[in-house]
């Protein structure tokens, strides 16, 4: 029996189940636990990863046995407790005192970390919206199944090398400036510092004694509806493998591209839509936006209604949808931008009837003020106005920068028009 039944109960066959029967569990699981036809269940791509995982480990008969014989921790290389790098890297980075080799090779406790591989994994606000999975072929590194992570040939136990006599380490002599000459211990190459090694004729034919090989494996993660910049998403234990660590994870990290239309502040959308100025003032009934989803979004204002310059609706329910909670939504919220008709439309029709039918001019200013004179001005971009600034702080524009504000800005706009 196994020592570890856990990957088995995630496909649900039995320990004694037969490859083809594990192949037929892992289908119909497949197509049952889909996050795409678990739409209503929070975790279900975190059990649909799981149960993939334990595919991927029972599908294959060398790490199959490994985890029958010893569980996870046989498939992690938990037990091996090697990692003398790093116990290398205490004794130098130490400096000074006794040096020995007490250490048992056998069992003791692993000083590794884990090799996490972050991948940065480029989404648009649609892919966060609509959700969505992606496969990717990769390739890892994982604990040689022949020699079970040893790099040995049959139970070839390393030999002490001779190049540092089992110290792991050689002297480098030096000539210092002042005509000393000083010894510095330095990681013997031939080893790797191990102190030991194997003999060409006993090392594992598969790995070459590198204890691991490469793997190729396609992976599936997926984009969560209302994930987020930044998110993570682990694929624990996906990671390189090498003797006496455990598995590293697999950690995606979402990056979003901006949207061309769409900003969004956590469950909330905002978008710019420009309207005329008819619109504004008469009304109208038409599709808006087009909206993450591909839907268009149909807006009503009313005959009898104006729309102000920088007037702003909220459409409940049609912001980003909420992680976890998919079936929720945030808000849209969209800022209205009136589009002011063309001089070659004023030029169109008559003024004189256009004006009748605006609302009147302001009034002259009363009382006047003893003095008027009458100013020239310049029209200038507003848009621009700003460029090669550091910053938006009208007040730190001393006069003396006046005439840089006015320069290069080409043949404006006209924007001084009247209403
Ligand atoms: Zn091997
Ligand atoms: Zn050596």
């Amino acid at each position: 029996m196994p020592v570890d039944t856990e990957l088995y109960e995630l496909l649900g066959v039995s320990p004694r189940a037969t490859e083809e029967e594990i192949k037929k569990a892992y289908r119909k699981k497949a197509r049952d636990i889909h996050p795409d036809k678990n739409p209503n269940d929070p975790n279900a791509a975190t059990k649909f990863q799981e149960m993939a995982a334990a595919y991927e480990i029972l599908n294959d008969p060398d790490s199959r046995a490994i985890y029958d014989e010893s569980g996870m921790d046989g498939l992690h290389g938990g037990g091996a407790g090697r990692g003398m790098d790093d116990i290398f890297a205490q004794f130098f980075g130490g400096g000074g005192g006794g040096f020995s080799f007490g250490f048992d090779m056998g069992g003791g406790p692993s000083f590794k970390k884990r090799n996490d591989s972050i991948i940065e994994h480029e989404v648009t606000l649609e892919d966060l919206y609509n959700g969505k999975s992606v496969k990717m072929n990769m390739e890892k590194q994982i604990l040689c199944t022949t020699c079970k992570g040893s790099g040995a040939k049959g139970n070839a136990k390393p030999k002490q090398c001779s190049t540092c006599e089992g110290n792991g380490r050689t002297f480098v002599k030096s000539h210092m400036a002042s005509g000393r000459i000083s010894v510095s211990p330095q990681k013997c190459t031939d080893c790797n510092g191990k102190g030991e090694k194997l003999r060409e004729k006993d090392r594992c034919k598969k790995c070459k004694g590198s204890a691991t090989v490469k793997e190729k494996t396609r992976q599936e993660i997926f984009i969560e509806k209302g994930m987020t910049d930044n998110q993570r998403i682990v694929l624990a234990g996906a990671g390189d493998e090498e003797p006496g660590v455990s598995a590293g994870d697999v950690v995606f990290v979402l990056q979003v591209h901006p949207h061309e239309s769409f900003e969004r502040t956590g469950n909330d959308l905002l978008v710019k839509i420009k309207i005329t100025l008819s619109e504004a003032l008469l009304g109208f009934s038409r599709i808006l936006l087009t909206h993450l989803d591909g839907r268009g979004i149909k807006v009503t204002s009313p005959p009898g209604k104006i729309l102000q310059p920088d007037a702003s609706i909220v459409i409940r329910g049609e912001g980003m949808p909420i992680y976890k909670r998919s079936d929720q939504k945030g808000d849209l919220f969209v800022l209205f931008d009136i589009e002011m008709p063309t001089e070659e439309w004023l030029q169109s029709i008559n003024r004189q009837t256009l004006e009748k039918l605006l609302p009147p001019k302001k009034p002259e200013m009363q009382p006047q003020p003893e003095i008027v004179d009458e100013a020239d001005f310049e029209e200038i971009d507003r848009e621009n106005i700003h460029d090669g600034d550091d910053d938006d702080d009208w007040e730190d524009d001393e006069d003396d920068d006046d005439d840089d504000m006015y320069t290069g800005y080409g043949a404006p706009e006209p924007e001084c028009r009247q209403q």
